[in-house]
């Protein structure tokens, strides 16, 4: 395989790899897309329904889990989740910085507070260590987010829930099927919350989302806070939200669950291949390869690779001046944001999260990716270092924090 390396594209050469083609995806399942479109179509159910029973049925199954509540996307699903936790103002919910957007909003818009936690900087996800240290008599949830498709340390942070009476939320929308000690995403914590935008792994045509739990009782809630906290009809309890999945979404993902374990696999074969790509051609010191922990099965949402010495955004430009798509998740941590300044966190007072929202870089890892794609993308990523290393420019004016100074 070394010999491959060993090749300088030309410009004609030159190909496009996307981050993300969803049409290779669509182009196997066109037809039974259609049907299932069709019989949406045909039943006159547009919203709920018989299809989104059964798919609520079969993330139960799927997820490991008793309970299965679709709504509208992900978002909501965090936020119905903490509205079934009875989560409002004067409480504070522990979610990780490094993480997007809709983890902490879901916080905010119920009138609690955020507290923001550090990362592991090996796995990217909540440092249970650091949730210990901002643990309160205030604190009524965590949000362990499975970021990039690996299972936080939920161990650890279930231990802490039990011993001081916390809510835990799983934030699972980049991890469906991701497992710890064998054991799926969504079926640790009190809620587990899914996302079926497309670009997740289990992804509709549109927005959706689900709320898992093992719970009757939560489960009562969350079937009544995402119709209005409607039942019977117009006859309304507690305050709900309108948030619903529409047939169409649920039929087209019954269609795509099937597909899952088989796409799943392919993430996790198309990861062990570019850490041989990268380590026969030496570049395994040369930026930092993702890591699978001890008991993990990583989904690979995404294949997020660390590259220091301010050397991360050229070599994005880099690669896409080869028209090969990268991106940045996620380019701040929610505690540098704007719309959080508010809170007063110092930013370096997230060392983890700094460092990391500086340096990683995440390749494309999509299922249908060809493994000549992968050896396009490592190629660019080792001519890129090569030039790097013969110019000896110093490093960009990037800092990272050191632990010490912190
Ligand atoms: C995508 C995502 C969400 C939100 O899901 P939407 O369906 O887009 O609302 C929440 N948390 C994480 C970590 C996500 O990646």
């Amino acid at each position: 395989m070394k010999g491959n390396f060993n090749h300088k594209l030309t410009e004609s050469e030159v190909q496009p790899v996307m981050l993300l083609d969803l049409r290779r995806q669509y182009e196997v399942i066109k037809d039974e897309i259609a049907d299932a479109l069709k019989r949406v179509c045909d039943s006159g159910a547009f919203v709920l329904g018989p299809e989104v029973k059964l798919l609520e049925q079969n993330i139960s199954a799927y997820a490991q889990v008793d309970y299965s509540i679709a709504c509208a996307s992900g978002s909501d699903a965090i936020l119905l989740a903490l509205m079934a936790a009875q989560v409002g103002p004067g409480d504070e919910v522990i979610v990780p910085s490094f993480t997007f957007f809709a983890t902490a909003s879901a916080v905010t818009r119920l009138g609690a507070k955020p507290v923001f936690a550090d990362i592991d900087p090996v796995s990217f996800n909540i440092d249970p260590n650091d949730v210990q240290r901002k643990i309160t008599h205030r604190t009524k949830a965590i949000i362990p987010v499975h970021l990039f498709g690996q299972m936080a340390d939920m161990i650890a942070i279930n231990a802490m829930a039990q011993t001081n009476n916390i809510v835990v939320v799983e934030d699972a929308a980049q991890a469906i099927g991701a497992e710890l000690q064998g054991r799926r995403s969504g079926c640790w914590g009190n809620m587990g919350a899914f996302s079926f935008y497309p670009t997740k792994n289990l992804g509709g045509a549109g927005d959706g989302g689900l709320v898992t739990t093992r719970c009757e009782r939560l489960a009562k809630c969350l079937n009544l806070y995402h119709v209005h906290g409607m039942n019977p009809r117009y006859y309304h309890s507690v305050i709900g939200i309108n948030s619903r999945l529409d047939s169409f979404q649920a039929a087209i993902i019954n269609v795509k669950l099937r597909y899952l374990e088989g796409w799943t696999n392919m993430r996790i074969q198309n990861a062990r291949r570019y850490n041989e790509m990268f380590t026969d051609a030496g570049l395994d010191d040369k930026i930092v390869l993702p890591a699978t922990l001890d008991e993990r099965r990583h989904v690979w949402n995404q294949y997020t690779v660390r590259v220091h010495d301010g050397l991360r955004d050229e070599m994005r430009t880099s690669l896409s001046d080869r028209k090969i798509g990268a991106e940045i998740y996620y380019p701040l941590g929610l505690h540098e944001q704007e719309c959080f300044k508010y809170l007063g966190y110092a930013t370096d007072s997230l060392i983890e999260t700094y460092n990391a929202s500086r340096e990683v870089l995440s390749l494309p890892i999509f299922p249908e990716l060809k493994e000549g794609e992968q050896r396009l993308v490592v190629s660019a990523i080792r001519d890129f270092i090569e030039s790097r290393a013969a110019r000896r420019v110093l490093p960009a004016a990037v800092p990272t924090l050191s632990r010490e100074a912190a």
